[in-house]
């Protein structure tokens, strides 16, 4: 792994990334951002255009992913949610099981499934990623789902219910984090891949939500899903060694939920900001345009410093972010838990900075005819999915300390 340095000016290459997402964002993703709201369905006219365009492809998450710097894949998520995060959900959401099947999976096994996710530009397709239950959202340890190994035919048979799951019932690849031994908590689980049309397995309930409503989110039924050997992410034999270590008392890293989690904390962050940055412009354009008491809102002291405000605390986070993915690229281990600090940061900014613009855009931001009140309901998932802003100061608290808190 080559080392670059930590360095905030982009590469050339990155720039370009950067450049071609953002006119993507501008001309197509944007414009169709309401329109997606209000149906409340998956857009997937949008994904297959940014299939046709390869921006929705295998090639280019596997690129951008190993980037040296670690910044493409940030910089072009930033992008995308900055043009609108219900459709930039819809169109990463397979990023997320395609990073769990990489976390635990074989070489073999993301071979077969990774292009099975994206399918084609003509034939597009989703992945999922299933590990929250109705009675395991913060507390991953608690997971009922179970994988019961049948000596007999070399199978697994997966129950449960799994809910929240992004793409969940619609997706062609489903990763579901099953228990194989509930008495050892998250280090007695193991992710599983479900091929697509594997009997067993069906949609439950599709969600209303408050924000980010283009994109799917579902519950997802195990019913007797019988799966090969082969589907187990990383082999029997690796499982087996493992869970013997856990039952001698030794311990483990690999918590198959949380190892999801801890490398995809930068990229949900960069999402985060994308949509505060969209905010922050959109409420300064306004704030230059309207006036009342014959000036400019922004002459105001009150407007101009709530905005040099916002524009700061979006630099905050985008640099906090940048700064993990650079670490998570290069090897460097989250000693003062960076990636949760990145995700919490950009979260909790990306709310307060939703929920300024708003406020600069006075009446106009409370209604649909402005799209800064769609910005605050889809920021509001920040601080909820991929770890709570308590769970993720929960992480932080136990880094910073060395205490066990709780
Ligand atoms: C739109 C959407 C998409 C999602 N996509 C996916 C997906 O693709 N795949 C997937 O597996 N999951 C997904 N999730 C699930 C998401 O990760 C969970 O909702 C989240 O982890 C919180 O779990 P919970 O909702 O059960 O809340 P709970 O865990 O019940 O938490 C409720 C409240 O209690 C607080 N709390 C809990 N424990 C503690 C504690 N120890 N200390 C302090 N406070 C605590 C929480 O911070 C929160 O404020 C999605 C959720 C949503 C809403």
């Amino acid at each position: 792994m080559s080392d670059t340095g930590f360095c905030p000016e982009l590469s050339g290459d990155v720039r370009e990334v950067r450049d071609w997402v953002h006119e993507f964002a501008r001309t197509v993703v944007r414009p169709a951002g309401a329109e997606w709201d209000e149906r409340e369905e998956t857009p997937w006219p949008v994904i297959q255009e940014a299939a046709k365009i390869g921006l929705y492809s295998l090639d280019f998450f596997a690129q951008q992913w190993f980037e040296p710097s670690g910044l493409g894949l940030i910089v072009a998520f930033e992008e995308l949610f900055w043009g609108d995060a219900g459709i930039g959900l819809s169109i990463v959401g397979t990023g997320l099981a395609a990073a769990a099947l990489s976390a635990s999976g074989t070489s073999e096994q993301m071979g077969t499934w990774l292009p099975e996710m994206f399918g084609t530009p003509d034939d597009v397709k989703l992945g999922a990623f299933c590990a929250s239950e109705p009675d395991a959202g913060s507390d991953v340890g608690s997971i009922r789902t179970r994988a019961v190994y049948d000596e007999a035919s070399g199978d697994w048979i997966l129950n449960g219910v799994k809910t929240w799951a992004t793409n969940g019932g619609i997706a062609n690849v489903h990763v579901v984090v099953a228990s194989v031994d509930p008495a050892l908590g998250t280090r007695g689980q193991a992710s599983f891949v479900v091929p697509p049309g594997t009997p067993g397995l069906s949609m439950g309930q599709k969600f209303k939500k408050h924000g980010i409503r283009a994109s799917h989110t579902a519950e997802v039924v195990l019913d007797n899903v019988r799966l090969p050997g082969s589907c187990l992410l990383g082999g029997k034999e690796k499982l087996d060694a493992r869970l013997a270590r856990v039952r001698e008392g030794g311990r483990s890293g690999e918590q198959a939920a949380m190892r999801t989690f801890e490398t995809t904390r930068p990229s949900v962050a960069a999402m985060a900001v994308g949509i505060a940055r969209a905010a922050f412009e959109y409420a300064r354009d306004y704030a230059r345009e309207r006036e009342q008491f014959g000036r400019k809102i922004g002459e105001n002291q009150a407007i101009a410093f709530l905005l040099a405000d916002m524009a700061t605390r979006v630099d905050i986070a985008r640099l906090m972010t940048w700064r993990a993915a650079w670490m998570a690229r290069n090897g460097r281990s989250f000693d003062q838990a960076e990636g949760s600090m990145c995700k919490l940061v950009a979260g909790e900014t990306a709310v307060w900075v939703t929920e300024q613009a708003i406020q600069i855009l006075g009446g106009a931001g409370y209604t649909r005819e402005h799209p800064v009140e769609r910005f605050h309901r889809d920021a509001k998932i920040y601080t909820i999915f991929e770890g709570t802003s308590e769970i993720q100061r929960l992480i932080i608290g136990r880094a910073v300390t060395g205490l066990p808190v709780r």
